[in-house]
């Protein structure tokens, strides 16, 4: 059994899950020991009274803790992708990049560490000093999805430790796994006790501990828009900080100029990969008249070689569905969309293969509208709709209806449509003759609209989240100042 990391002690909970492996449901990988809201609390204290000491705590200490997290996690990234591959069912390569960008993270956010903590300003005022000095928030509620159980934690945690915050991190129910080994290396990093906890548990128990709590002053949030947006009014509600990243419905324009073999790899790897269980997924396919037919007819012959299988099988393209909820979802989309009028073009069955797992051959729809269900909210499987426009205003028109915005992409060799796309499109990330997903671990991650909320994550532009501004003027001393005195 796995238990809770508390205070530096690892701490039996109340209740536990068995996790399994989608790609076999006959495998339990372990046993995750979920905390209570009393426990939750308890790290929760703990974290607080570690943070007058941790914010003081010198550079060169949270280099030294981040950059051996780092070390650690990449040179054990075989071993962790398989477990995350194991547990969340993507791909071997695909979690084994993930593992490898968490332990980048790290050394990242070792090196932000030096960033000078205050800007100096010249102020107006003769004989005054001016600065902005940036101080930690205290104490940084991290919750997090499935679907990338080690890197988005590593995006939360590395940043909350390396500015100077300590943390109590309740990862997604489905995937302890990945999360739980993480922790473990955090907890022999030479952190003092407290500055970092895990609780495991459920949204409403141990999440909610964390939301409602006044000793929490920041909660970072990675999930479903209409979770964050929940939690977001009740941390406002309390005056805590919030950091949302939430759910998105991302665009891909084939322009009519696009090379089709790029388009069709960018559409296959943005829409599929993963299982389609990213939110930078291209599950929007937009496609401009003249190129329709010819696209479509490649992306079904493309899609008829992906190999879908166990997600540790080297041949495998496509892994399974992560779970039997997400499973449901899935399906229920794929109706509703035979119900909106959508053709499903191939996919979308249930494949028996040799092993019992939540397998779903990935699904296309053709004739959609735009304002269909299946292309306004967010499915998070490996479904992907067809949407015909008759021009590139049109296009960019469509991938704007929606009530999300985080990735958006186009394919095409026009100069002038890709400044337009770029001014145009309302995404908080853009890519350019790329898929929609897949995005570099030292750059921001943001999305405008109903996707995100708060400052980005990643990169430098995080800090602004987990730290706060205190603004300094500085007078000269009483006796420097004797000649200001008179003069007045
Ligand atoms: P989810 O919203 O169901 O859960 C996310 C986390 O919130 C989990 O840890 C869950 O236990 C917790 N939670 C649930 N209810 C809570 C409550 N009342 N209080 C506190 N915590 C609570 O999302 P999910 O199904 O785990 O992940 C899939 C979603 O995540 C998709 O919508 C996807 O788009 C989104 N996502 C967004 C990004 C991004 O950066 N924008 C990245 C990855 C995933």
């Amino acid at each position: 059994m796995k238990l809770n990391y508390i205070a530096g002690n690892w701490v039996q909970g109340v209740d536990s899950i068995k996790n399994d492996n989608p790609s076999d449901t006959n495998d339990i990988i372990d046993e995750y020991s979920f905390a209570s809201s009393e426990q939750a609390q308890m790290a929760i204290e703990a974290a607080a009274d570690a943070a007058p000491k941790w914010s003081q705590s010198s550079p060169l200490q949270r280099f030294e803790v981040l950059d051996a997290i780092g070390t650690e996690v990449i040179a054990r990234k075989n071993e962790l992708g398989d477990l995350l591959a194991r547990e969340e069912g993507k791909t071997l390569n695909e979690a084994v990049a993930e593992v490898n960008r968490a332990g980048y993270l790290f050394k990242f956010f070792a090196a932000e560490a030096f960033r000078s903590d205050s800007d100096g300003y010249s102020s107006i005022r003769s004989g005054v000093n001016l600065a902005v000095k940036r101080e930690p928030l205290g104490v940084i509620g991290v919750i997090t999805p499935w679907n990338f159980p080690v890197a988005i934690p590593a995006w939360k945690i590395a940043p909350a430790l390396a500015y100077g915050n300590t943390v109590v991190f309740k990862p997604a129910e489905i995937v302890p796994g990945s999360a739980w080994a993480l922790a473990e290396i955090i907890s022999r990093s030479g952190l003092p006790e407290g500055v970092f906890n895990l609780v495991m548990g459920t949204g409403n128990v141990v999440g909610q501990a964390l939301v409602d709590s006044p000793l929490v002053e920041g909660i970072t949030f990675t999930g479903s828009t209409p979770v964050g947006k929940k939690i977001g009014a009740r941390v406002f509600e309390r005056g805590g900080k919030i950091q949302l990243e939430m759910g998105g419905k991302n665009p891909l324009i084939i322009s009519n100029d696009a090379d089709l073999d790029l388009a069709v790899n960018c559409a296959i790897q943005g829409s599929f990969y993963a299982t389609g269980q990213r939110c930078t997924a291209s599950s929007r396919l937009i496609v401009e008249d003249a190129i329709h037919d010819k696209f479509v007819e490649k992306m079904i012959a493309a899609m008829g070689r992906l190999r879908i299988g166990d997600a540790r099988d080297a041949n495998t393209d496509i892994g399974p569905v992560a779970s039997a909820e997400q499973l449901e979802i899935d399906k229920k989309y794929l109706q509703i969309g035979e119900q909106e009028g959508a053709r499903k073009l191939i996919g979308g069955k249930l494949l028996k293969l040799h092993k019992s797992g939540y397998y779903l051959s990935p699904a296309l729809f053709g004739e959609t509208a735009n304002s269909m269900r299946i292309n306004q909210e967010e499915i998070f499987g490996p479904v992907a709709s067809i949407i015909r426009v008759c021009n590139f205003d049109e296009a960019i028109q469509v991938a704007n209806d929606v009530d999300v915005g985080l990735s958006a992409g186009i394919i095409t060799c026009d100069h002038q449509k890709i400044e337009e796309f770029i001014s145009r499109v309302q995404a908080g990330m853009v890519q350019i003759n790329l898929p929609t997903a897949g995005m570099d671990f030292h750059a921001p991650f943001t999305g405008r609209k109903g996707s995100s909320f708060g400052p980005p994550e990643k990169g430098s532009y995080c800090r602004e989240f987990f730290t706060q501004a205190k603004v300094v003027h500085q007078g000269a001393m009483p006796q420097i100042n004797k000649g200001l005195r008179d003069a007045k």
